[in-house]
């Protein structure tokens, strides 16, 4: 249907040059066969260019649905020295109410600094290496180095660092997703703001100290600082009472991935990282032209991120609703709970996203493997197709579906 559309209205055959002339089309404005007209009032060609379906929705699309796209590039950027925080929260994405993001950025050596929150914290190392440490409720400690690809998990409550490390950027990014959409980045418990709120003689009788020891304290939180350089891996093993019997860290760009036809998948989920109870995931590679199958999710809404290249996703949102959005790297999409979407790679290139769920396990149901599995005589009376439509269906998941091949 949705190829159908693109090629009556835009009459282009292939996976990059659709995407060439869908971007034309929307900078044409809001023009669809004989329906609709140019815009003749101002307009702002770069933004309606990147989101084509937007302007022109193709003609599946319908109804009132969320926005669910933010993109970091329109997020404040909180700035330090030593480096930049900015997130994607329920204010900026007013949909995402179960998950909030963060994009943060660390020279070599910089700190952010000692601090615990009360959401639950999965990260995805986007560039670059870190130190992260933390302690547990009974003593026990966590310390890693962690590069791109790595995951860490910090429960809710649980006090940690991270710490640039040299790199070939100069330190270390990374995407933060925490397991509340009202979370704010802004408001964690910090080391230095507790101290700097808490009287002195009060801190004195605390540390066991004179209240002299104490004369250089930050007046007020350092947030993110540049920091001495960290001492060796081995040096910086604190002992305690042994280390913490789950790790918080996870090598999830290592794992080997589902491979099929069109692309691979990754999940992560308390099955592999037990540790991250609030939070599971799916990192997906599409190549060019491939889809992320139709499919929702029974346990969750998701949340998305795209790290690499260009695609296209349409919601479907019951009672007629649907809606169609552009996402490219950098930007963040979201599916509300169980309503129904495919994304599919519209660049030249791969396209890599992560799919990110409040939850401990990844679930996903799959219209092909739902339509295969139920009597074909009652599925084939629902929808007028003939059985050698579902005679190439799969019986067991495919969450990535190929290219079709041009005829
Ligand atoms: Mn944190
Ligand atoms: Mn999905």
């Amino acid at each position: 249907m949705h190829d159908l559309y693109r090629r009556a209205i835009l009459g282009a055959t292939g996976g990059a040059a659709l995407t060439a002339a869908a971007q034309a089309q929307g900078t044409a404005g809001p023009v669809r066969g004989d329906e609709g007209a140019p815009i003749a009032g101002p307009t702002n060609p770069a933004r309606q260019a990147e989101e084509p379906f937007t302007t022109a929705p193709p003609k599946t699309d319908h109804g009132s649905m969320p926005n669910l796209k933010w993109s970091f590039s329109d997020s404040h950027m909180r700035l330090e020295e030593g480096g930049w925080a900015r997130e994607t929260t329920v204010r900026e994405l007013p949909a995402s109410k179960e998950i909030a993001g963060v994009n943060m950025r660390l020279k070599a050596n910089a700190a952010r600094e000692m601090h615990w929150h009360k959401e639950g914290e999965w990260s995805y190392v986007l560039k670059g290496r870190a130190r992260i440490t933390a302690v547990d409720q009974d003593g026990r400690t966590f310390i890693a180095d962690v590069g791109e690809g790595d995951l860490w998990y910090s429960p809710s409550g649980i006090p940690h660092s991270i710490q640039g490390l040299q790199s070939d950027i100069d330190g270390v990014e990374f995407l933060l997703v925490f397991d509340d959409g009202s979370f704010s980045e802004d408001s964690t418990f910090l080391i230095t703001d507790w101290l700097a709120h808490t009287p002195r003689d009060v801190l004195a009788k605390n540390f066991g100290v004179a209240e002299e020891a104490l004369a250089h304290l930050p007046e007020k939180e350092r947030y993110i600082f540049p920091a001495a350089a960290p001492a060796s891996f081995d040096r910086d093993q604190m002992v305690g009472a042994g280390p913490v019997p789950q790790s918080f860290a996870y090598r999830m760009l290592a794992q080997e991935p589902q491979r099929m036809p069109g692309g691979t998948v990754r999940i992560t989920d308390t099955r592999n990282f037990p540790v991250s109870q609030t939070i599971a995931a799916a990192l997906v590679e599409l190549e060019p032209g491939a889809m992320r199958e139709l499919h929702w999710h029974p346990n969750g809404s998701e949340w998305q991120y795209y790290l690499e290249g260009e695609g296209r996703m349409t919601v479907f949102g019951s009672e007629g609703k649907a809606r169609t959005f552009d996402y490219r790297a950098g930007d963040v999409g979201y599916v509300p709970f169980a309503m129904g979407h495919y994304i599919e790679n519209t660049g030249p290139s791969t396209m890599r996203f992560l799919e990110v769920f409040r939850s401990s396990r990844f679930a996903s149901l799959s219209l092909n493997q739902w339509m295969k599995l139920t009597p074909p005589e009652l599925v084939r009376s629902h929808l007028n197709i003939t059985q050698g439509v579902l005679d190439g269906l799969p019986v067991e998941q495919h969450p990535v579906v190929p290219a079709r091949r041009q005829t």
